[in-house]
């Protein structure tokens, strides 16, 4: 069983404090991933009407959902995530073949779950071998971006077309399609401003600009996007919006997943940027202290492991 001293001892080695902040950013945005899919995932698929009825505010890990899940246990957005990390970790840097192959061995090993589109272009890869799935203008679903995180950290400090290439390497393998690859690299750059410490307001504007101007779709100044499918679009939507309309970790993810839908999805990417906003410290001790620690424990590893890939920190 994971508790709250078991993290805050593993980051005391892992993330020496000279370190800081950079380090307790990228694990925060590892941890807020981990932390918004399980407590998205509890209420998947409902509406906000549903959640209200059942629920009031939706507001603490306590598992269950369609899936059936344990309090603070995890979907497939970290799962993949950890999965494509490894990878990205043993071959030393972002590559199809190693991510495909790590994607693959992740699906026979039985996960709690798998998306349509994940399942059917890794099917194809095994009968291929080739890790780049055929264009599709219908595989505009959010598994790709879901999963961007390790690639942002990996990344993190290189120049844009490197990290463009990486980001599509590793989408390419499920989702080849022009608005999933647009939102990855979207997400990715606005990991790095927040890591960087740029401005948040300042960052989700202009990145939201850039993303609206070339695929207008994705405007999410009207209507609040509710009840947000697994269309990349309307994922960006319930995102974006609960990010820019909240000003702490807590206020974003409960904002977001009490919207329903994708939302352990929509829970896992908000809570990744918002870890990287706020920091590990700005992640409440109630969601950290019931996350599945193994999972916990790997986010933190991993978070300081890629940076330090990336050049930024030391190698654990
Ligand atoms: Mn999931
Ligand atoms: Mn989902």
């Amino acid at each position: 069983m994971f508790r709250p001293g078991d993290l805050i001892a593993h980051r005391l080695t892992v993330l020496p404090e000279k370190a800081a902040p950079l380090p307790g950013k990228a694990a925060g945005a590892y941890l807020g991933l981990a932390v918004g899919d399980a407590l998205g995932a509890t209420v998947e698929f409902l509406t906000p009407n549903e959640i209200r009825h059942q629920y009031g505010v939706h507001r603490d890990l306590t598992g269950g959902g369609w899936l059936r899940l344990k309090a603070g246990q995890v979907t497939d957005d970290t799962t993949m995530s950890l999965a494509l990390g490894r990878a990205i970790l043993a071959a030393g840097g972002v590559r199809a073949q190693a991510a495909a192959d790590a994607f693959d061995a992740w699906m026979r090993a039985r996960p709690v779950d798998v998306g349509n589109t994940v399942r059917r272009n890794l099917i194809r890869f095994r009968g291929t071998g080739n890790p780049q799935a055929t264009v599709c203008e219908h595989d505009a679903g959010n598994g790709a971006a879901m999963r961007v995180l390790p690639v942002a950290l990996a990344c993190y400090g290189q120049p844009e077309e490197k990290i463009i290439a990486a980001s599509r390497a590793q989408a390419h393998v499920t989702h080849h399609n022009a608005l999933s690859d647009a939102a990855c690299e979207t997400l990715v750059f606005v990991v790095h401003d927040l890591l960087a410490g740029r401005d948040a307001a300042d960052a989700f504007q202009r990145r939201a600009e850039a993303l609206v101007g070339a695929y207008p779709a994705f405007a999410f100044d009207k209507k609040r996007r509710e009840n947000p499918s697994g269309y990349v679009v309307e994922t960006m939507q319930a995102v974006f919006q609960g990010s820019v309309s909240t000003s702490s970790f807590e206020d974003c993810l409960l904002d977001v997943v009490n919207r329903g839908g994708d939302a352990d999805t929509t829970g896992a990417i908000a809570g990744m940027l918002a870890g990287a906003r706020y920091g590990v410290e700005g992640i409440p001790r109630r969601w950290l202290r019931a996350l599945d620690g193994k999972i916990a424990a790997q986010c933190s590893e991993q978070a300081h492991a890629l940076l330090a890939l990336a050049g930024f920190g030391e190698p654990a």
